[in-house]
Protein backbone atom coordinates (compact mmCIF):
# COMPACT_ATOMS: atom_id res chain seq x y z
CA UNK A 1 0.00 0.00 0.00
CA UNK A 2 1.50 3.73 -1.08
CA UNK A 3 2.25 5.35 2.32
CA UNK A 4 -0.36 8.40 0.61
CA UNK A 5 -3.18 5.83 0.47
CA UNK A 6 -2.45 4.44 4.32
CA UNK A 7 -2.39 7.97 5.43
CA UNK A 8 -6.17 8.69 3.49
CA UNK A 9 -7.24 5.93 5.05
CA UNK A 10 -6.39 6.89 8.45
CA UNK A 11 -8.20 9.73 8.71
CA UNK A 12 -9.58 12.33 6.29
CA UNK A 13 -10.61 15.80 7.67
CA UNK A 14 -7.61 17.10 8.54
CA UNK A 15 -5.61 15.05 6.13
CA UNK A 16 -7.32 16.33 3.37
CA UNK A 17 -6.00 19.44 4.48
CA UNK A 18 -2.64 18.79 4.57
CA UNK A 19 -2.20 16.22 2.25
CA UNK A 20 -4.93 17.22 -0.46
CA UNK A 21 -6.36 14.72 -2.61
CA UNK A 22 -4.94 14.86 -6.94
CA UNK A 23 -5.95 12.79 -9.41
CA UNK A 24 -4.26 9.24 -9.12
CA UNK A 25 -4.00 9.19 -13.45
CA UNK A 26 -2.87 13.11 -14.17
CA UNK A 27 -1.84 14.37 -10.97
CA UNK A 28 -4.24 17.08 -11.45
CA UNK A 29 -5.23 18.76 -7.84
CA UNK A 30 -8.93 18.88 -6.15
CA UNK A 31 -10.26 15.10 -6.70
CA UNK A 32 -8.73 11.74 -6.10
CA UNK A 33 -9.93 10.64 -10.49
CA UNK A 34 -10.85 14.26 -11.98
CA UNK A 35 -13.89 13.95 -14.17
CA UNK A 36 -11.55 14.57 -17.37
CA UNK A 37 -9.81 11.17 -16.67
CA UNK A 38 -13.31 9.41 -15.65
CA UNK A 39 -14.62 11.04 -19.01
CA UNK A 40 -12.08 9.26 -20.63
CA UNK A 41 -12.43 5.59 -19.98
CA UNK A 42 -13.55 3.42 -22.50
CA UNK A 43 -16.92 2.13 -22.33
CA UNK A 44 -18.20 -1.13 -23.62
CA UNK A 45 -19.16 -0.81 -27.08
CA UNK A 46 -21.18 -2.94 -30.01
CA UNK A 47 -22.95 -6.36 -29.32
CA UNK A 48 -22.46 -8.37 -26.07
CA UNK A 49 -23.83 -11.32 -24.64
CA UNK A 50 -27.00 -11.25 -23.50
CA UNK A 51 -25.88 -13.34 -20.27
CA UNK A 52 -22.48 -13.11 -19.56
CA UNK A 53 -22.06 -9.52 -20.63
CA UNK A 54 -18.90 -10.40 -22.84
CA UNK A 55 -18.16 -8.94 -26.12
CA UNK A 56 -19.70 -11.17 -29.49
CA UNK A 57 -20.50 -10.74 -33.01
CA UNK A 58 -24.23 -11.62 -32.80
CA UNK A 59 -26.11 -10.18 -30.41
CA UNK A 60 -29.12 -12.36 -30.90
CA UNK A 61 -27.81 -15.74 -29.67
CA UNK A 62 -25.57 -15.97 -26.10
CA UNK A 63 -21.97 -16.46 -26.42
CA UNK A 64 -20.22 -19.77 -27.34
CA UNK A 65 -19.58 -20.34 -23.13
CA UNK A 66 -23.12 -19.43 -21.99
CA UNK A 67 -24.75 -22.02 -24.72
CA UNK A 68 -22.64 -24.48 -24.00
CA UNK A 69 -22.88 -23.98 -19.98
CA UNK A 70 -26.13 -22.92 -18.97
CA UNK A 71 -25.82 -20.55 -16.22
CA UNK A 72 -28.11 -19.64 -13.23
CA UNK A 73 -27.17 -15.81 -12.92
CA UNK A 74 -29.57 -13.85 -15.10
CA UNK A 75 -27.63 -11.84 -16.84
CA UNK A 76 -24.27 -9.14 -16.38
CA UNK A 77 -23.88 -5.68 -16.73
CA UNK A 78 -20.35 -3.52 -17.05
CA UNK A 79 -19.65 0.19 -16.62
CA UNK A 80 -16.19 0.75 -18.58
CA UNK A 81 -13.88 -1.44 -20.50
CA UNK A 82 -10.74 -2.77 -17.68
CA UNK A 83 -8.68 -0.97 -20.24
CA UNK A 84 -6.53 2.22 -20.07
CA UNK A 85 -6.93 4.87 -17.12
CA UNK A 86 -9.50 2.58 -16.17
CA UNK A 87 -7.08 -0.54 -15.53
CA UNK A 88 -4.96 1.66 -13.76
CA UNK A 89 -7.36 3.30 -11.71
CA UNK A 90 -8.61 -0.48 -10.66
CA UNK A 91 -5.45 -1.65 -9.47
CA UNK A 92 -4.99 1.16 -7.46
CA UNK A 93 -8.02 1.05 -5.62
CA UNK A 94 -7.34 -2.91 -5.45
CA UNK A 95 -3.84 -2.91 -4.43
CA UNK A 96 -2.49 0.25 -3.93
CA UNK A 97 -4.93 1.14 -1.03
CA UNK A 98 -6.85 3.99 -2.44
CA UNK A 99 -10.41 3.06 -0.90
CA UNK A 100 -11.52 6.32 -1.86
CA UNK A 101 -11.42 5.78 -5.27
CA UNK A 102 -14.74 3.85 -4.82
CA UNK A 103 -16.27 7.06 -4.72
CA UNK A 104 -15.89 8.30 -8.30
CA UNK A 105 -15.55 4.96 -9.75
CA UNK A 106 -19.44 3.96 -8.28
CA UNK A 107 -20.42 6.86 -10.00
CA UNK A 108 -19.41 5.30 -13.49
CA UNK A 109 -21.78 2.41 -12.26
CA UNK A 110 -24.53 5.00 -10.96
CA UNK A 111 -24.65 5.96 -14.81
CA UNK A 112 -24.81 2.84 -16.75
CA UNK A 113 -27.41 2.39 -14.40
CA UNK A 114 -29.13 4.95 -15.26
CA UNK A 115 -28.78 4.19 -18.55
CA UNK A 116 -31.05 0.83 -18.00
CA UNK A 117 -31.60 -0.23 -14.81
CA UNK A 118 -32.14 -3.97 -14.30
CA UNK A 119 -34.85 -5.20 -12.55
CA UNK A 120 -33.72 -5.89 -8.35
CA UNK A 121 -34.82 -5.39 -5.29
CA UNK A 122 -31.41 -5.27 -3.22
CA UNK A 123 -28.00 -5.66 -3.81
CA UNK A 124 -25.32 -6.90 -2.13
CA UNK A 125 -21.13 -6.87 -3.07
CA UNK A 126 -19.25 -9.93 -3.68
CA UNK A 127 -17.13 -10.96 -0.69
CA UNK A 128 -13.66 -11.45 -0.22
CA UNK A 129 -12.44 -14.40 1.80
CA UNK A 130 -12.12 -12.93 5.78
CA UNK A 131 -8.53 -13.45 5.19
CA UNK A 132 -7.85 -11.06 2.02
CA UNK A 133 -10.17 -8.69 3.49
CA UNK A 134 -7.89 -8.62 6.66
CA UNK A 135 -5.27 -8.09 4.48
CA UNK A 136 -6.29 -5.47 2.38
CA UNK A 137 -8.12 -3.63 5.26
CA UNK A 138 -11.29 -3.06 2.88
CA UNK A 139 -13.25 -4.96 0.53
CA UNK A 140 -13.54 -2.94 -2.82
CA UNK A 141 -16.47 -4.45 -4.18
CA UNK A 142 -18.48 -3.68 -1.08
CA UNK A 143 -17.26 0.31 -1.32
CA UNK A 144 -18.72 0.44 -4.86
CA UNK A 145 -21.58 -1.16 -3.71
CA UNK A 146 -22.47 0.81 -0.77
CA UNK A 147 -21.66 4.06 -2.87
CA UNK A 148 -23.21 3.35 -5.60
CA UNK A 149 -26.51 1.93 -3.56
CA UNK A 150 -26.43 5.01 -1.95
CA UNK A 151 -26.67 6.88 -5.54
CA UNK A 152 -29.57 4.64 -7.21
CA UNK A 153 -31.64 4.53 -4.25
CA UNK A 154 -31.43 0.68 -3.93
CA UNK A 155 -31.45 -1.28 -0.30
CA UNK A 156 -28.84 -3.72 0.78
CA UNK A 157 -29.92 -7.81 0.73
CA UNK A 158 -30.80 -8.30 3.82
CA UNK A 159 -28.32 -12.20 5.37
CA UNK A 160 -25.19 -12.42 4.13
CA UNK A 161 -23.26 -13.63 1.22
CA UNK A 162 -19.85 -15.47 2.88
CA UNK A 163 -16.82 -16.67 0.79
CA UNK A 164 -16.09 -20.09 2.55
CA UNK A 165 -13.52 -20.98 1.22
CA UNK A 166 -10.01 -19.52 0.17
CA UNK A 167 -9.78 -19.73 -4.05
CA UNK A 168 -6.43 -18.77 -5.81
CA UNK A 169 -6.60 -15.69 -7.89
CA UNK A 170 -8.79 -15.78 -11.16
CA UNK A 171 -5.69 -14.58 -13.38
CA UNK A 172 -4.06 -17.19 -15.56
CA UNK A 173 -7.29 -19.61 -15.71
CA UNK A 174 -9.69 -20.72 -18.53
CA UNK A 175 -13.49 -20.39 -18.16
CA UNK A 176 -13.76 -24.12 -17.28
CA UNK A 177 -11.13 -23.35 -14.52
CA UNK A 178 -12.25 -20.66 -13.42
CA UNK A 179 -15.46 -22.28 -12.75
CA UNK A 180 -14.37 -24.68 -11.08
CA UNK A 181 -11.63 -22.43 -8.92
CA UNK A 182 -14.91 -20.46 -7.26
CA UNK A 183 -17.26 -23.56 -7.70
CA UNK A 184 -18.72 -23.78 -4.05
CA UNK A 185 -16.67 -20.79 -2.49
CA UNK A 186 -19.83 -19.08 -1.45
CA UNK A 187 -23.23 -19.51 0.47
CA UNK A 188 -25.85 -17.23 1.78
CA UNK A 189 -26.34 -16.75 5.44
CA UNK A 190 -30.07 -15.79 6.69
CA UNK A 191 -30.48 -13.20 9.02
CA UNK A 192 -32.41 -14.28 12.26
CA UNK A 193 -36.01 -14.50 12.17
CA UNK A 194 -36.56 -12.74 8.43
CA UNK A 195 -36.89 -14.35 5.41
CA UNK A 196 -33.74 -13.09 3.97
CA UNK A 197 -33.55 -13.67 0.20
CA UNK A 198 -36.19 -15.61 -0.56
CA UNK A 199 -38.30 -14.26 -3.22
CA UNK A 200 -36.07 -11.33 -3.92
CA UNK A 201 -34.41 -10.00 -6.98
CA UNK A 202 -30.50 -9.50 -6.03
CA UNK A 203 -27.86 -7.23 -7.89
CA UNK A 204 -24.79 -8.43 -7.42
CA UNK A 205 -21.69 -6.09 -7.30
CA UNK A 206 -18.05 -6.99 -7.75
CA UNK A 207 -15.29 -4.79 -9.18
CA UNK A 208 -14.05 -6.70 -12.23
CA UNK A 209 -15.83 -9.29 -14.36
CA UNK A 210 -13.95 -11.48 -16.72
CA UNK A 211 -15.69 -14.86 -17.65
CA UNK A 212 -18.75 -14.62 -15.08
CA UNK A 213 -17.31 -17.44 -13.04
CA UNK A 214 -17.45 -15.53 -9.58
CA UNK A 215 -20.93 -13.93 -10.23
CA UNK A 216 -21.85 -16.76 -11.25
CA UNK A 217 -20.89 -18.75 -8.39
CA UNK A 218 -22.45 -16.26 -5.41
CA UNK A 219 -25.55 -16.77 -8.03
CA UNK A 220 -25.91 -20.60 -7.32
CA UNK A 221 -25.31 -20.20 -3.38
CA UNK A 222 -28.59 -16.91 -3.53
CA UNK A 223 -30.79 -18.67 -5.92
CA UNK A 224 -30.35 -21.86 -3.90
CA UNK A 225 -31.51 -19.62 -0.29
CA UNK A 226 -34.45 -18.72 -2.65
CA UNK A 227 -33.49 -15.71 -4.61
CA UNK A 228 -35.61 -15.24 -7.32
CA UNK A 229 -33.44 -13.57 -9.89
CA UNK A 230 -29.59 -12.54 -9.14
CA UNK A 231 -28.20 -10.25 -11.94
CA UNK A 232 -24.92 -8.80 -11.60
CA UNK A 233 -23.06 -5.20 -12.06
CA UNK A 234 -19.42 -4.65 -12.29
CA UNK A 235 -17.51 -1.63 -12.54
CA UNK A 236 -14.51 -2.91 -15.82
CA UNK A 237 -15.38 -6.05 -17.78
CA UNK A 238 -11.91 -7.73 -18.42
CA UNK A 239 -10.78 -9.93 -21.65
CA UNK A 240 -9.38 -12.71 -19.79
CA UNK A 241 -6.25 -12.13 -20.73
CA UNK A 242 -5.95 -8.39 -19.20
CA UNK A 243 -7.27 -9.54 -15.99
CA UNK A 244 -5.43 -7.99 -13.20
ZN1 LIG B 1 -7.11 13.10 -14.05
ZN1 LIG C 1 -22.14 -15.33 -22.44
Amino acid sequence: MEWYAWLHQAGQGLLNLLFPPYCVLCRAPGAWLCDTCLDQFPRPSGKVCPRCGSPIKDAASLCRSCAQNALTIDGVRSAVLLEGGARQAVHQLKYAGYSALATPLARLMAQCWHAAPLPVDVWAAVPLHVARERERGYNQSYLLGCEFARLVGLPAMSGMLRRVRTTRAQVGLNVSERRANVDGAFVYCPPRGGQGVYGQRVLLIDDVCTTGATLEACSVALKRAGAVSVWGLTLARAAPASDI
